[in-house]
């Protein structure tokens, strides 16, 4: 059986810790695209706002 990280495809153990994905970071790539999606958000890549940093006159 051939399981293939649903993230960026490379062949994943089963018996992997981090199952179905090849690693914790393509479980979060993963999650973070699912959450985005079902969320619609836009403005993930943004952070940590900085409240402070706009206040410039
Ligand atoms: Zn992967």
């Amino acid at each position: 059986m051939d399981m293939r990280c649903p993230s960026c495809e490379r062949r994943v153990d089963p018996k992997a810790e981090t199952f179905p994905f090849c690693c914790t970071r393509c479980r979060q790539v993963d999650l973070y695209r699912w959450l985005s999606g079902d969320m619609g958000l836009e403005h993930l890549d943004d952070p940590d706002p900085d409240p402070e940093s706009g206040a410039e006159p």
